[in-house]
């Protein structure tokens, strides 16, 4: 079931670019020529700055969007089709997993394990077994039967994840999953991910504007602020390499900080990195325009 060769690429997104379209404007441009590989059962993290496309990015992974141009693999399929084969688990963002009705973390669970299935099928037992074990797996055995409006932030992104996994996914994409969670349990969310892909070979994205969350449980980091800036280990996100990507987000504080981004971009070429799309020797280009995802704002 986990055997997936080693290096086998699980998402392959190739020179992909996105933009939204508005009404009577030119479309608004989210994401330009953006190439991710990550080979199955690898710890990837996406850093970037609110707005820098991170989401939308997430969502051309699902299916739920299509690429302008480029082309997005999942396990070797379309997205849409790597849904619906369930080999896609997706953890939302937390405001959009707010979940007020008053159901119990388990029925949370098995509604998303029988998702399909019609009503009147009744609760199988295989579901319920499956359900206790997604349950036991992230560790929220102990709150499984409270309501999940009652569950304190780590507590309902474990049931999240355990949504998640109950449609036995090969990957697992997570949008801004430490926002609300308090240090230690950022601490036990990046152990839990770690847990997650040596049990079950999981190919995991974690998407942030959080340097913490990313640092913590991933192998390798992208940053993303509309185009790809850097694409390596985590040991290689120096303080340059972060000025360079959130210069936008910096420069909305404290004024033009031109210079700094400057030789940041300098900076940012490590030996086996591909900088972003570019390449190193034009690390100017994103200055000559308006960045127009920051300029919008967050959504
Ligand atoms: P992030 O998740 O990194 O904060 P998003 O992918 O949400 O970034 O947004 C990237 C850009 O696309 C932003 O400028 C945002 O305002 C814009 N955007 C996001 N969703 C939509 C939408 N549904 N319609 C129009 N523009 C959008
Ligand atoms: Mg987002």
């Amino acid at each position: 079931m986990h055997t997936e060769p080693a290096n086998e690429i699980a998402i392959d997104i190739r020179d992909v670019s996105f933009a939204y379209p508005r009404s009577g404007g030119t479309p608004l441009v989210a994401l330009e020529h953006v190439s991710i590989q990550v080979r199955a059962g690898e710890r990837l993290g996406i850093l970037g700055p609110n707005g820098g496309g991170k989401s939308t990015l997430l969502k051309l992974m699902l299916g739920l969007l299509t690429p302008g141009s480029g082309e997005i693999l999942i396990c070797g399929r379309p997205p849409h089709e790597a849904r619906r084969a369930r080999r896609v688990g997706y953890v939302p963002q937390r405001v959009e997993a707010e979940l007020a009705f008053p159901i119990s973390a388990r029925e949370a669970v098995l509604m998303a394990i029988e998702l399909g299935t019609p009503p009147w099928a009744g609760r199988s037992r295989g579901s319920r077994d499956l359900a206790s074990e997604c349950l036991e797996r992230v560790g929220a055995n102990a709150f499984a039967d409270r309501p999940v409006g009652s569950l304190s932030g780590g507590q309902l992104q474990r049931v999240m994840i355990a949504r998640a996994l109950g449609r036995r996914p090969r990957v697992l994409l997570m949008d801004e999953p430490t926002v609300g969670i308090d240090p230690s349990g950022q601490q036990r969310f990046g152990e839990l991910v770690s847990r997650l892909r040596t049990e079950l070979g999981l190919t995991i994205v974690i998407v942030s504007h959080d340097v913490r969350a990313i640092a913590a449980g991933c192998d390798r980091v992208a940053c993303l602020s509309r185009t790809l800036h850097y694409h390596d280990a985590p040991a290689g996100l120096t303080p340059a390499v972060l000025a360079e990507v959130f210069k936008h987000d910096l420069a909305a504080v404290f004024g033009d900080v031109h210079m700094d981004a400057h030789r940041a971009a300098e900076c940012a070429t490590p030996a086996h990195s591909h900088t972003h799309a570019h390449g190193p020797g034009c690390p100017h280009d994103h200055s000559t325009r308006p960045h127009e995802g920051s300029a919008e704002g967050e959504t």
